[in-house]
């Protein structure tokens, strides 16, 4: 036999048990974008190296060493997105949806890569769920996408207490901060850059090069000495209107009910934020971790940046793969059998096949979900394979009951059986109907 072929270190396959908890999140997440009147958008996978470079940074991890960059063969240079918002942007200039009514709300899902260093939550094709919200400076802007997040896992963790009485959830917070803009940064990045270079030797290597071009995104480390150290680094003075802001974002999330710390020297990886930034993150080391289940924040000089007209706007996204995970946790695996099927069909004999395969997608079209059990085999063999399926009924057919036009219908909960004319529309009034009366002993 030949060697075969593995999936790409950083990658994986999310498999039939799996992806009942994609399927979960996602549907959630839709349901509380319609009702906050987010509109889907769905963009490439890959885009021009230069659009990332432009929009989210040269200097940032990502841009300078996750990317997968490569020439295509017409000599282009292209990236695989490392995350949504450079594209939503790059859509939203090209369809001139600047000029349409504003605030203008999205939301997209998909794939992301990065050449990170695999570990839990960590992969080189990720998914991430996010929103991006253009033209609107307000401070309920900031407010009304950061209790969208809090709200799609407020329902999400509601959805599994329901199914799973008393499930394992973490407790999630909302940590907000401030960056500033082009009046109050610049003195911070100064204030800074001297903390950073009076403490330099305690710096990890790529820090000491990050306090030079990028000092903020130092305090973004996830070294121990590091972070120890960030610790005691100085916070942003904001500037009057920033702080008025700031304020005015916090008011909004206290009257929304959301929950939020501020953490003052929460930055994010990405060159392009200003004013607000937040992070959800599970409390405590529970055994959920560390990992931040959801990023975002203003950004107010993208859109400009990127050459459109000057556009504030507001965005997030969160890593499927950590919601994934802390969903199949708490449900644990046991749930990945329980949905069942209302109905298997089986033939008992060879001459009975065409009938049941006709049954089955009859039903199929009338809606009800069914397994075929393809096979002609003895009752015994059927009951076992239908069980194992999890259907709730079972419906037989042999020669004896195609030469009366019948079908054996057992429900395999109540263990009872009846005879049903063997069309669609008899079996499913059967299956609806009242119970059928005792099987013969
Ligand atoms: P981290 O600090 O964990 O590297 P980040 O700051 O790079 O995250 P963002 O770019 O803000 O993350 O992406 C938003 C979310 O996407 C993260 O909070 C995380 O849940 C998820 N995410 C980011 N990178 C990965 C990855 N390589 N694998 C899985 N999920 C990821
Ligand atoms: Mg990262």
């Amino acid at each position: 036999m030949a060697e075969p072929i593995g999936a790409q270190r950083g990658t994986r396959d999310i498999l039939p048990p799996e992806i009942q908890a994609w399927q979960l999140m996602e549907a959630i997440a839709r349901d509380a974008f319609s009702r906050y009147d987010f509109a889907e958008i769905r963009i490439p996978a890959f885009e021009a190296t230069e659009l990332f470079a432009r929009g989210i940074g040269g200097e940032t991890d990502i841009v300078g060493k996750e990317m997968y960059t490569f020439t295509d063969r017409g000599g282009r240079q292209i990236s695989l997105r490392p995350e949504g918002t450079a594209g939503v942007v790059r859509a939203y200039l090209e369809h001139k949806l600047y000029a349409g009514p504003l605030p203008l709300k999205v939301w997209y899902q998909g794939p992301m890569f990065r050449y990170e260093r695999p570990q839990k939550g960590r992969q080189r094709q990720f998914h991430q769920i996010g929103v991006e919200v253009f033209g609107s400076a307000e401070p309920t802007a900031d407010a009304e996408a950061i209790a969208l997040a809090r709200d799609f896992y407020q329902g999400l963790f509601e959805e599994i207490s329901r199914r799973r009485p008393g499930a394992d959830l973490p407790e999630l917070v909302v940590q907000i901060n401030t960056l500033g803009d082009d009046r109050c940064r610049p003195a911070y990045r100064v204030s800074l850059q001297e903390y950073f270079r009076s403490h330099a030797s305690g710096y990890c290597e790529d820090c000491q090069r990050r306090m030079e071009t990028n000092p903020l995104r130092v305090l973004d480390c996830k070294v121990p000495s590091c972070e120890m150290l960030n610790g005691a680094a100085p916070t942003l003075e904001p500037c009057p209107d920033c702080q008025v802001h700031f304020d005015a974002v916090r008011e909004l999330l206290s009257a929304a009910e959301v929950p939020f710390e501020w953490n003052a020297r929460l930055v994010r990886g990405l060159d392009y934020y200003t004013r607000t930034v937040f992070e959800i993150v599970p409390r405590g080391a529970s055994k959920f971790g560390q990992s931040t289940v959801c990023a975002g924040g203003r950004y107010d000089r993208l859109v400009s940046d990127l050459g459109g007209p000057p556009t504030p706007a507001f965005g997030w996204a969160l890593g499927q793969e950590r919601v994934a995970d802390l969903v199949l946790a708490a449900l644990d695996d046991t749930s990945a059998t329980e949905a069942g099927l209302p109905l298997a069909v089986g033939p008992l004999a060879p001459e009975a096949t065409v009938q049941a395969f006709q049954l089955a997608l009859q039903l199929r079209r009338r809606g009800l979900a069914v397994a075929l059990l393809p096979q002609a085999s003895k009752p015994d063999k059927h009951l076992k394979a239908a069980v194992r399926l999890g259907a709730h009924y079972l419906a037989l057919l042999g020669a004896d009951e195609l030469a009366r036009g019948e079908v054996t219908l057992r429900d395999l909960h109540a263990r009872q059986q009846q005879s049903v004319a063997a069309s669609a529309a008899a079996l499913s009034a059967a299956m609806a109907g009242p119970q059928p009366a005792p099987a013969a002993p």
